[in-house]
Parts: structure tokens; sequence; C-alpha cells
């Protein structure tokens, strides 16, 4: 059997990063199983599916590179196969047509409630013949379920799980306006795209033994399923915006690369021995469902962080400059072309592409350049002097080189009995505006040598 897998989202307006990580799994396990990884969008609410919604989850899904491999399914857009099939079960006497009045589920809701019982419909049409239908009332149609014994699923995740049929009432397929429930969708799309294996958080767990009995009245394979525990905020409570339950649109904002997420994402909540840094290659190597944590996992930004670092720092270094220079705006091509040459410099300190983009400034900047406080410190009268000494020496220097660079600068320290930091410090401050930068003999070589001079020279009052 060939597996297939698909993610499930009801556009809500983004793709949270629960989401992301049920897509995430989904395309690794059909991956791994050399098998197919489908998107359904499940728009059937049609006020919140707005194409804005919609889009969002693809723009997120791309990002992350877990586009579906076929056309993405729209649930809303397979309504009537859904209502044909219950009719179908109508006609087999698995679903029945039910008249209840709203007044007589009301007594049913009260009568549970005064028996401290959660509401069951009682299965009054059940059995009935639809020629006793009471007029006016518009029938909705419900599954038989079994009433004895008890269903048990075999979940790739959670182990084994049985609920009491006891407890799974007639629920509804259509509703009285013919519409289907989300219940019976979800069943006939899994079953018509040959879905295999359903994994999705466990807050649809409960939903899986309802699903079964429709698949077994269908007589349809039950798909197997993979119920995957939810992400849990740092202190334990159920993940919040507060804690990072974010769209996956707002950690790209933050400058986090999709490679790092779903590093993250994947060892959030799946682990292989002590490996924290796990290629796309690896992943699908590696992957299986029984390595899914059972327990919620904990959202924890600081190790976020840290892959992002790592992953920036083997990022090739061009499209790293296409992130900085689009986080820039309107740059030089020169600049854009320094920012390159000293990427990878630059990207052995960010943890983001907003940190990144941030220490990139200073190449593209022209002078005269904006100092911080610290910068400005350094450039004292003292300072100066050295470097107007230095300057007459890189002027001369028969070859513009980061050797040749630092052996003049080490010269000048040494005849002024400097330590190179004093020296190195403030041609730091002239060079980049800032106390903080790339190896600073790198710097200069990348800006080259008339750049350089210029910076040099408006600092020490001498510019042209
Ligand atoms: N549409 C559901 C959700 O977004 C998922 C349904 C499923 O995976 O079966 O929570």
């Amino acid at each position: 059997m060939s597996v297939v897998t698909r993610f499930a989202p009801s556009p809500t307006g983004f793709l949270h990063i629960g989401g992301a990580r049920t897509a995430l799994y989904n395309w690794l396990y059909a991956r791994h199983m050399g098998g197919k990884y489908l998107v359904r969008i499940e728009d059937t609410d049609r006020a919140r599916s707005t194409p804005e919604a919609v889009q969002a989850i693809f723009d997120g899904l791309d990002w992350l590179g877990l586009l579906g491999d076929e056309e993405p399914v729209y649930q809303s857009a397979r309504l009537e196969r859904h209502a044909e099939v219950a009719h179908e079960l109508v006609k087999m006497g698995r679903a029945y047509f039910c008249y209840c009045t709203p007044e007589e589920l009301a007594a049913m809701r009260e009568e549970a409630k005064a028996a401290g019982k959660p509401m069951r419909y009682n299965g009054m049409w059940r059995d009935r013949d639809p020629s006793e239908a009471p007029a006016g009332v518009d029938p909705v149609v419900r599954l038989k379920a079994p009433l004895e014994g008890s269903t048990m699923l075999v979940d790739h995740v959670q182990g084994e799980v049985t609920v009491q049929n006891q407890q799974l009432d007639d629920f509804i397929l259509l509703r009285g306006d013919g519409t289907p429930t989300y219940m019976l969708s979800v069943v006939v799309d899994d079953h018509d795209m040959g879905i295999t294996h359903v994994l999705r958080g466990d807050d649809h767990l409960n939903n899986a033994f309802r699903q079964a009995a429709l698949y077994r009245a269908m007589d349809w394979d039950v798909p197997e399923f993979g119920h995957i525990p939810l992400i849990h905020g740092p202190d334990g409570s159920k993940l919040s915006k507060r804690h990072g339950a974010l769209g996956v649109d707002a950690y790209r904002d933050m400058g986090y690369l999709p490679e790092a997420l779903n590093n993250y994402l994947l060892r959030l909540g799946w682990g292989h021995g002590d490996n924290e840094i796990i290629s796309s290659a690896q992943a699908i190597e590696w992957f299986t469902l029984e390595a899914v944590g059972r327990s919620p996992s904990r959202f924890d930004l600081a190790k976020l962080e840290n892959l992002n670092g790592h992953y920036i720092r083997e990022a090739d270094d061009a499209r790293l400059t296409d992130l900085v220079v689009d986080g820039l705006g309107d740059i030089s091509e020169v600049g854009r072309s320094r920012i390159l040459k000293g990427m990878n410099g630059l990207k052995q300190r960010a943890k983001t592409i907003v940190e990144l983009t941030e220490n990139s400034a200073f190449y593209a900047a022209s002078v005269p350049l904006p100092f911080t406080e610290k910068a400005n410190g350094l450039l004292t009268e003292e300072t100066i002097e050295h470097l107007k000494t230095l300057t007459q020496r890189l002027e001369a220097l028969p070859d513009w080189s980061e050797e040749a660079i630092e052996n003049a600068v080490r010269e000048v320290a040494e005849e002024a009995d400097l330590k190179l930091g004093k020296l190195a410090q403030p041609l730091r401050a002239a060079l980049t505006g800032s106390t903080v930068s790339p190896g600073i003999f790198e710097v200069a070589a990348v800006l080259e040598r008339a750049e350089t001079l210029a910076r040099l020279k408006a600092v020490c009052g001498t510019a042209q």
C-alpha cells in the first residue's frame, strides 16, 4: 500500500505554527514512506474562509516548502458529493432521517443536564417510519452508529485508544438545509482522496471514533491515525499569542529562515537521539510516527533562535544578500555588491535576518555615516590623530588586500606604541559607525580603498 497523507487546514487568516508542524509531519511521513502528501482546504465555513485567508495558508506552506504534491482540494467544492454519500447510507439503511423538533432536542438536552451527563441524541427516529414524520420539519440525516460494544483504534502516536460505543450517539451527517456536517465531509474527502494516514492534532482524537463508525458504515477502509499532542507555551499552559502562537508569516517577518523553523518544529514533538540540527534529507530518512512524543511539547523561542543562527551561517551568501537588500530597501548596486562580498563575515554573528540586515547596513551607507554613541566616544582628538597617520599609510599601500591592510594597521599601532585594539577600534568606528562588526581588516578590504579612505577622511575632517 502506498502511503497518502494530507494536511487539511481550515483557513483562519494565517498558518499558525501548530498547523505548520502538522503539515511538516504529514509531508515528512509521506516522503519517508515514498508516498504522496496532499493539501485540502476545509473551507466550508464561508464566512471565515475568505480568499485572503486561504491565500495566507498557501503563502505559509509555500514559504516552508510544504505545498501539496498535487493541486489542492477545496472541501467547499465537494458538498454535493458529501450529501450523496449521506443519501447512499440512508438507502443502505445505515443512516436515517430524523424529524426531531427543536423542542424535543431541547428536552433531551435538559434531561441530560439534570442527570449530569453530556447531551446524547436518544435515537427516537432511529427505527421509526418516515411516514410518521411531522409536517413542517426539515429532517436531518443521522448515522445509525453502533449502540453496543466498543471501538478501538490503534493510533500511531497515542497507542491503543478505546471508547464505549454508548458514548457515540447517532450524530448528524446532513443538516436540515441539506448541507453536510464537518464529520461527514472529512470522511468522504479523505476516502475519495485515497488518504491512508490521517495525522493531525490530538484535539481531533474524539472525532476519530465517530469517523471510524462512518467509514465502517460505508464499508470503506478506515485510515490509520496519528494524533499529535498540541504545542504548549514554555510555562506548560496552552500556547497563546503571548508565547509565540503566531502565524508563520510573523516568524518570517522576525527574520527566521524557513529551514530553521522546520527544524525547530520537527524537534518540537519528535526526536532522533540527541540530534538537534537535522537537515531535511536526514529528517526524511529518520522520520517515524512512533518517535512522535505523547506529551505536549513546549515552545522555546531561544532554541529557535539558536537554530536560526546555525542556518544563517550555513545559508548561501547570495540568498542572504537578497533577503538583506529586501530589508534595506533602496540601496545602490555598489552597496549590494559590498554586502555580498562581506556576507561571509556578516553572517557569522546574526541570529535573525532582521539582525543581519541591521548589521549589513553600514556597507551600503555613504559618508557621513551615522554613528552610535559608543562609536562616537572612540573618536577623540587623540585617536583621530592616529587615524590620520593610518589614512596616509593606507593611501600609499601598493596592494589593497586584507593582509596588507592588517600589516599597515599593526605598523601604525606599533610606531605609536599602541595596543592593536586602541587603533583597530577607532578604525572600526570610522568605517562602520559602530563598535561591533565583522573583522575590521575584512571590512576595509570589502569597502575597497576609495571608500575606506573617504570614511576615514570624513572622520578626520580632511574630506575633500
Ligand atoms: N480542518 C481541521 C483543522 O484545521 C483539521 C481536520 C483534520 O485534520 O481532520 O483543525
